[in-house]
């Protein structure tokens, strides 16, 4: 089998090719990434030299590239990583934003339903239900209506809707999941555990948002893989899975909790505004997947959460690098 993986550079995405090289040896996988700030070619080093694996720097945007690297691959399966995934970043570039994560996602269907994959599956996030209060006992499912509120989650649920028409109206095989925010080795210094992690080992002030309140649920990256890798084989098409690990936390508890790993107690945390529409809660109910897939958690959060902390402990050079780009 033929696999393209766009933004297979970034966090996720090279963590999902290493899962599946590993897993499927004898397939093959093209990974398509405009290398932008976010990524890390370092993320790839050790599988760079696999015959099985290629690299092609390109932007799922520019439809001639991809219509020709459809055309000459032939590939079987498509997986979209490729994302612009800041929110903060979102408010300052709200254009890129909508390019590369609607239009970029336009331009893989389009090549998909020309080229006929047999699954084109998109990942997409919880953001796109929008917020819950913290009062609210309930997780959303599959079937809730979409609320985004930030033009990250608000481009990421056009990319939805687009992947959708292409099932309906193009009958191309399709699946999106929509996971909580992911935890583990290479993601950009941007997102809260490497940020915490660099800033308290460097002695820097950390900086947390709002009151701190704010709940993400945590869901270890290879269970997100183990769960894209039974979606787009078992899932079925047109559906949508909802992926997350019950691991939900105030982002001061993460805070504190990375400190409690690192032995550093007397940090000093900085208080800082709200970020402009900054969700209160996401959370997520997976029966679906449980159900119909067979899919749940395996790693353990506090032994994975340690191993992740200490990957960025000792990888301080790799966050400078990246910060450096
Ligand atoms: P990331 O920012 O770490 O990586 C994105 C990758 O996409 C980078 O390698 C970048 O170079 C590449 N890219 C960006 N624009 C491109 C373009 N125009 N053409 C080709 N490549 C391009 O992102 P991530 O955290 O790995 O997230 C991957 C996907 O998962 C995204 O779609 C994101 O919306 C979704 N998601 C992430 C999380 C999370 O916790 N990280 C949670 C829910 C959903």
């Amino acid at each position: 089998m033929k696999y393209l993986i766009t933004g297979g550079a970034g966090f996720i995405g090279s963590n999902f090719i290493k899962y599946m090289l590993d897993k499927y040896p004898n397939d093959y996988f093209v990974c398509l990434d405009l290398l932008t700030y976010a990524s890390s070619l370092e993320s790839l080093e050790e599988v760079m030299d696999n015959p099985n694996f290629k690299f092609v720097l390109g932007d799922i945007c520019d439809k001639d590239l991809v219509d020709n690297l459809f055309e000459s691959e032939q590939f079987d399966y498509v997986i979209n990583f490729a994302a612009e995934s800041h929110v903060d970043r979102s408010y300052i570039y709200p254009d890129l934003f909508y390019k590369t994560n609607v239009e970029g996602t336009k331009t893989l269907l389009e090549a998909a339903h020309k080229y006929g994959v047999l699954r084109f599956h998109q990942v997409s996030t919880d953001e796109v239900y929008g917020t819950l209060s913290l009062e609210e006992e309930k997780s959303f499912t599959e079937l809730s209506e979409t609320n985004p509120t930030t033009v990250y989650s608000k481009s990421k649920e056009l990319a939805d809707k687009c992947v959708l028409d292409y099932f309906i109206n193009k009958n191309l095989n399709v699946t999106i999941s929509r996971c909580t925010n992911n935890y583990g080795i290479y993601q950009h210094p941007e997102k809260l555990i490497p940020r915490v992690v660099k800033m308290a080992s460097l002695g820097e002030d950390i900086t947390v948002y709002g009151n701190g309140l704010n709940v993400r649920d945590w869901l270890y990256v290879v269970d997100h893989c183990r769960a894209i890798d039974l979606i787009i084989h078992k899932g079925n098409s047109g559906e949508i899975y909802n992926i997350a690990a019950k691991n939900e936390l105030p982002n001061i508890y993460m805070i504190n909790k990375i400190l409690k790993h690192l032995n550093l107690d007397n940090v000093t945390l900085t208080y800082t505004n709200f970020r402009p529409n900054d969700d209160i809660r996401y959370s997520l109910n997976c029966d679906k997947i449980k159900q119909e897939l067979g899919w749940n958690v395996e790693s353990d959060f506090e032994e994975s959460l340690e191993e992740v902390i200490n990957w960025y402990k000792n990888h301080l050079d790799w966050i400078e690098r990246i910060l450096d780009k």
